[in-house]
């Protein structure tokens, strides 16, 4: 569904990211790792078209759709849930999801809606009140129903879990994990590795810009761990997995 091949992403002078291959398929959910600064949001932003790469390939089924800006790319099915949420704090919740709508008929929005609403009860419970006084797992939900809105094919979660009460991050993600079963592929950043690694079908380690690991979600723990100690290369990962690239040591 979504393939992205040896991406790179500079800030001027600044290479954020540098070798990054990940891919996201149908009903499936990847979990990107890394340490703070591995380039992860940067990767996510260039994919869903807010960043242009420097190089790179991006593929949506069978189009090259590199550097392609945010809008084409919701047009063909991949949205982004930036992180931090970035839900409409003066709009109501119904106002929120309609923006996610935008491009579509006003009958298939109202059928959209409906819907989310059923996949997302706490929404519909409070669709006249405005975003900002939603607590931040409902805000998350919103930005979720708010993507669901585009119906899209490819939905990329930067840190869905960020500031969330511990007790609201097990709802959060097991969402998350509804939300690929309905066929949907999901591509999801989180620092928090045993949340992600609750729910991933498949894992991928970013350091230092650079994809290090690739592999089923069962053989990543240990790869896990090398991702949230940081910058310590990847000698001995799991022997299941397979190594994309190399480390400098
Ligand atoms: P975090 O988990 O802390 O958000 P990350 O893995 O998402 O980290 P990025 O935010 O993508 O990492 O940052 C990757 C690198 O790019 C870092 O070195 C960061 O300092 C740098 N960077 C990010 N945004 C900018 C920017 N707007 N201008 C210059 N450098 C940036």
């Amino acid at each position: 569904m979504l393939e992205v091949d040896d991406l790179h992403v500079s800030y001027g002078a600044v290479n954020a990211v540098q070798g990054v291959s990940v891919g996201a398929d149908a009903g499936r959910v990847t979990l990107v790792l890394g340490a703070n600064g591995a380039g992860k949001t940067t990767s996510l932003r260039a994919i869903a078209g807010y960043h242009r790469p420097k190089s790179g390939s991006v593929m949506v089924g069978t189009d090259e759709v590199a550097g392609e800006r945010a809008h084409s790319m919701v047009r063909r099915g991949v949205v982004l849930v930036p992180e931090g949420r970035r839900v409409f704090a003066t709009l109501t919740v119904e106002e929120n999801l309609r923006v996610g709508g935008y491009r579509a008929p006003r009958a298939k929005v109202q059928r959209t809606l409906a819907e989310v609403y059923e996949q997302f009860p706490i929404l519909s419970e409070r669709r006249n009140t405005a975003a900002g006084l939603l607590s931040g797992g409902e805000q998350q939900m919103l930005a979720f129903g708010r993507a669901v809105m585009s119906q899209p094919k490819v939905i990329l979660m930067d840190e869905p879990s960020m500031g969330l009460a511990p007790s609201m991050v097990d709802s959060v993600m097991a969402k998350v994990r509804e939300i690929a079963d309905t066929g949907i592929a999901v591509l999801i950043v989180e620092q928090n590795a045993d949340a992600g690694l609750a729910i991933a079908d498949n894992v991928s380690v970013i350091t230092r810009g650079v994809t290090v690991w690739s592999g089923p979600a069962e053989s990543a723990s240990r790869a896990a761990v090398h991702a949230v100690l940081g910058e310590s290369a990847l000698e001995d990962v799991p022997a299941e997995g397979a190594p994309v690239g190399g480390v400098d040591s």
